[in-house]
């Protein structure tokens, strides 16, 4: 493929289709001045996550809700032998089944005029105000030239490691499935299974889904709540956001993962991933910074989050999770978390 996008248009080359690579190219398609190419590595891969996302995501972006196995009312804070339930006023939480997911949203870039192509990128050349990717499928290598270059692949990546030799911080988190069914999402703090952060039980098609901020702390997890445990055990990175991690260096742009963009405390990546794709196709739209775009819509609640991070993993951890005895406490976290003020 030539550098020169269809018809005279510049082309922008999405490197990962999840929901931040897919939300970009189906916004930017909308304003019909790029050719846009979404480079997919497997388009049956099914992301490792609990799949919970505010529900409010599927009416904001316009989203079929068909993806969504279950609508989540309440979920529970498990601990010092205390299981505090938290009243979410109605279903505003949404688990949705990754695979499927993601494929939807990819099928409604498909639809705006995104091409997909399945491939994996390898490597990646800048030259002279392009970019070179070099795509691998199966035994065949394809090299795509594009003008504007968008990192969506993940936590891992590659375009991150390859044009900015740099790693995000991250936490390796461990999960596997169980077939005891969980009911209810539950948050599990005490130090000894939750670490700095937590370890998770969520609702799954299968039963269960639990998972842990690290090794050592799935093993005691396990042993305590979940005992006997049988499943393979596999581990995958979650960012950890911090405001110095770089969404843009000229015409290249990242968004989702692959920028940070992770809620502290909450780990929720896929509503942001969906607000910052269309936040970056809106910048390429319309000719403004993305950074700032970004910065003015999320700075503040990410710096807020950050604080309440640092707030769990001090000594006052136990006394913060305790004031959610308090419905009126439950009533005003909810509505900051699902920004209805
Ligand atoms: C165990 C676990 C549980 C989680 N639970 C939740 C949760 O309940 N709720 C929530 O909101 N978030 C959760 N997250 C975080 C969430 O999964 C991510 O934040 C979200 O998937 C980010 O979307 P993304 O599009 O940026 O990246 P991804 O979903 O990772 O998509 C990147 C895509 O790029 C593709 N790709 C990667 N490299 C290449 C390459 N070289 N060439 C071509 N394609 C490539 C990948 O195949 C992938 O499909 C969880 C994460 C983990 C690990």
């Amino acid at each position: 493929m030539g550098g020169n996008g269809v018809g005279g248009k510049k082309r922008v080359l999405i490197v990962g289709g999840g929901p931040a690579g897919a939300t970009t190219g189906r916004y930017l398609a909308r304003y019909k001045k790029y050719e846009i190419i979404l480079l997919q590595w497997r388009l049956d891969f099914d992301k490792p996550c609990g799949g919970g996302v505010k529900y409010r995501l599927f009416s904001e972006f316009d989203i079929p809700e068909e993806p969504i196995f279950k609508k989540i009312d309440r979920v529970k804070l498990n601990f010092q032998g205390e299981e505090i339930e938290v009243n979410l006023g109605g279903p505003k939480l949404a688990l949705v089944e990754r695979r499927r997911f993601d494929a939807l949203l990819r099928q409604l870039a498909e639809e705006e005029g995104v091409k997909i192509v399945e491939g994996r990128v390898r490597r990646v050349n800048s030259h002279r105000g392009k970019f070179t990717l070099e795509v691998e499928r199966g035994e065949e290598r394809e090299l795509i030239t594009g003008d504007i270059l968008v990192g969506a692949d993940g936590v891992n990546s590659t375009i991150r490691k390859l044009l900015l030799k740099e790693r995000l911080p991250m936490v390796t988190t461990c999960y596997g499935t169980i077939s005891t069914p969980v009911e209810v999402p539950t948050f599990y703090f005490d130090r000894e299974v939750g670490g700095s952060f937590y370890s998770w039980a969520f609702p799954h098609p299968t039963g269960g889904h639990i998972g842990s901020p690290s090794p050592a702390l799935f093993r005691r997890f396990v042993k305590e709540y979940f005992s006997p445990f049988h499943s393979p055990v596999k581990g995958y990175n979650i960012p950890l956001w911090n405001g110095n991690i770089s969404i843009q260096k000229g015409n290249l742009f990242f968004v989702g993962d692959a920028g940070g963009q992770v809620m502290p405390t909450t780990f929720e990546g896929i509503y942001y991933a969906v607000a910052s794709g269309r936040l970056l196709a809106r910048g390429l739209g319309e000719g403004l910074s993305y950074p700032t775009l970004w910065q003015n819509r999320f700075l503040r609640e990410f710096k807020f989050m950050k604080m309440v991070e640092k707030g769990l993993n001090s000594r006052f951890r136990y006394r913060l999770l305790s004031l959610f005895r308090w419905h009126w406490y439950q009533k005003l976290v909810v509505k900051i978390w699902n920004k209805e003020f």
